[in-house]
């Protein structure tokens, strides 16, 4: 804590400073804070479970096999150097052989088939948003590479800055593969231009939240007959898709760009273009050079100093690729059953809070509040890990191959999602991996989920008091839930349906006040001039009000929440606020932030803090908030919405 800074002026500060100013961010973080460290925890757990199945030869197909092996061989930089770029030469000259329009529209899907990832043109299977109880087909066009839309269309010194480091790093990469330097330069020129062009039809972030501008279904051959190279019928039976009447086609305006480019742009650019993908999008997995080469354009972008040493990346690596598996081993030895049982508990009180809380709202209609409240009663919860393991059968990993066992496991799951057509939707699996330190809510399942990385200190210790931990974790489940009923969440019924129940009234309320979250945002600033974008942020801007709020009003019912008793000082309320405050507790380079603010949907962590509390009577009492203090709102100004 910072003690020299008044509550009222800045809780962020109050409760963080002295921490921010004694944890100065690593070289090899961009970002440094609560969630970084449990990172790091896990990840030093999820180092010692590998390092210890990849020491003695396992059962062959075991799991202690295939995640030891496939760690082992993503550490074998001998034989990893060996190989410079050769996993991906014969890939090279497959591009170099395209004659026409045609060759590259089968090269897309022959990448996509087999676990060479994609480039352009993206074929997958989901549940239908409105029919969450089947899975349909859904196509989508890429190709672009900077993080964000604007980063190709502005000229403000970042973007040029993001542009320059760009074109260097194709340069360089194509520079490995004995391209002359003079044409790896002409080539960062042509795929740039490209890459350009499709931006250009993309839809900005904030048009992106709007989940029933984005549902466009169309029946595959009609909606082929529009488009002058592709066909989707031939495309997706070259995808091993068949039988399908209808799909979801996203952003069909970058779908129609494409197909256009593809005639406009002469053909030796787009094996260009194509190769430049296959080298990128291996680069991390290649020779040192090329890792190197990829991490001096990235450091560029985020202001890391250092690359995060190998054997952290590599456990991620294995956590990303065989979760379940890895996930398996991580719980028997990391995770307390008990805790899943507090979890339980914890997760009931808040679902009780927070239906006690619609009822009670002053703003809504029977009618809505009769539907919101068989939403939440419809969530379904997800703790520490999935109910059924995927086992990931047939799949091989061997020690010596790390390229094939990437491949491999890119094809698996390649496979693994088509087959999911025409079959019910599973339910049991898990978004996340168990060691991840986040948590989540799907609208298409109505679920919240909080995998076993997250339900630790401080977000979650069983050593302490119900104010640490409903200020934690509790605001976390609270958040997750309010999800479910933020902007986009609340466009999806009970059964995950994207389906309007709202009745007008009730809506045209909820924007008003989501407007004024808007709002609240917009006047954030960072780094002295870049603003907060209220309407990207706002879903979570929401889900953080209304979690805190439902956090609070949970944690009141409790005996602490109920007493007047102090500890260290602090009474229950206080305890309560700072809890919350010090989950955010971070830091981050500029460049990080920067870019954050331009593709985060989270505000930055200290608004994430101060933002919800000077919405919250309890804190203006708990803190003795006078009306002279910066954070100071006047009681009539104070947002309510869940
Ligand atoms: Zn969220």
């Amino acid at each position: 804590m910072d003690k020299t800074v008044d509550p009222g002026n800045d809780f962020f500060e109050y409760a963080n400073g002295n921490w921010v100013k004694s944890n100065p961010i690593p070289a090899k973080e961009t970002r440094y804070g609560t969630f970084t460290v449990l990172r790091d925890n896990n990840n030093k757990k999820v180092q010692t479970i590998l390092v210890d199945a990849s020491k003695t030869p396992q059962p062959k197909g075991s799991v202690k096999q295939r995640v030891g092996d496939m760690y082992y061989s993503a550490m074998d930089t001998v034989t990893i150097e060996k190989r410079g770029y050769a996993p991906i030469r014969t890939d090279l000259e497959r591009i170099g052989q395209i004659k026409n329009v045609d060759g590259i529209i089968n090269e897309l899907t022959y990448e996509r088939v087999n676990g060479l990832g994609g480039s352009l043109l993206f074929v997958g299977v989901g549940q239908d948003s409105k029919h969450p109880d089947t899975y349909i087909t859904s196509v989508g066009a890429g190709g672009t590479a900077l993080p964000d839309r604007d980063n190709y269309l502005k000229n403000d010194p970042r973007s040029l800055k993001i542009q320059a480091a760009y074109k260097k790093y194709i340069a360089d990469l194509f520079a490995l593969t004995g391209v002359p330097a003079e044409q790896g330069a002409k080539n960062a020129e042509t795929i740039f231009a490209i890459e350009k062009e499709i931006a250009k039809a993309q839809k900005s972030r904030v048009e992106l939240r709007d989940p029933n501008a984005n549902y466009n279904k169309v029946n595959i051959d009609e909606f082929s007959k529009q488009y002058k190279n592709f066909n989707f019928r031939q495309i997706l039976t070259a995808s091993k898709i068949t039988g399908q009447d209808s799909m979801l086609a996203s952003q069909p305006r970058v779908i129609k760009r494409v197909d256009s480019l593809l005639t406009a742009v002469p053909v030796s650019d787009w094996q260009t273009f194509l190769k430049w993908k296959m080298i990128s999008g291996n680069a991390g997995s290649l020779s040192s050079p090329f890792v190197k080469a990829n991490f001096n354009y990235s450091s560029a972008l985020s202001g890391q100093q250092v690359q995060t040493p190998r054997n952290e990346r590599m456990a991620n690596l294995v956590d990303g690729s065989l979760g379940d598996l890895l996930g398996q081993l991580y719980v028997e030895k990391y995770f307390p059953q008990a805790a899943k049982t507090y979890m339980v508990n914890l997760v009931e009180n808040l679902k009780v809070t927070l239906g006690e809380r619609i009822q009670g709202l002053d703003w809504m209609s029977p009618e809505t509040k009769q539907r919101a409240l068989k939403k939440l009663a419809a969530f379904s919860v997800k703790i520490a890990f999935p109910d059924k393991w995927q086992n990931y059968d047939g799949l091989v990993i061997n020690r010596d191959d790390y390229y094939g066992n990437l491949k491999r496991i890119s094809v698996w799951r390649y496979n693994e999602n088509i087959g999911h057509l025409g079959k019910p939707v599973d339910k049991t699996r898990m978004g996340m991996t168990p060691p991840t330190v986040n948590a989540s809510y799907s609208p298409n399942r109505n679920e919240i989920t909080f995998p076993a990385g997250i339900l630790q200190a401080p977000f979650f210790d069983f050593d302490a008091d119900d104010a640490m931990n409903y200020g934690g974790i509790g605001a976390v489940i609270g958040h997750e839930m309010t999800h479910g009923f933020d902007d986009q969440g609340r466009q999806f019924d009970a059964d995950g349906a994207l389906r309007d129940w709202w009745k007008k009234e009730d809506a045209d309320k909820f924007k008003e006040r989501a407007d004024k979250v808007v709002q609240q945002f917009n006047n954030f600033v960072i780094l002295d001039s870049i603003h907060v974008n209220g309407k990207l942020t706002l879903g979570e801007n929401i889900a953080d009000l209304g979690g805190l709020n439902i956090a609070y009003a949970a944690f009141k019912k409790t005996k602490e929440g109920k007493s007047n008793v102090k500890i260290d000082g602090f009474t229950p309320d206080q305890r309560f606020f700072m809890s919350w405050a010090q989950v955010w507790r971070s830091s981050q380079r500029p460049e990080s932030a920067q870019q954050r603010i331009q593709t985060d949907p989270h505000s930055p962590e200290q608004f994430r803090t101060n933002a919800p509390i000077v919405n919250m009577d309890a804190w203006y009492n708990a803190f003795d908030i006078k009306p002279t203090n910066k954070l100071y709102k006047k009681p009539e100004d104070r947002i309510k919405i869940w």
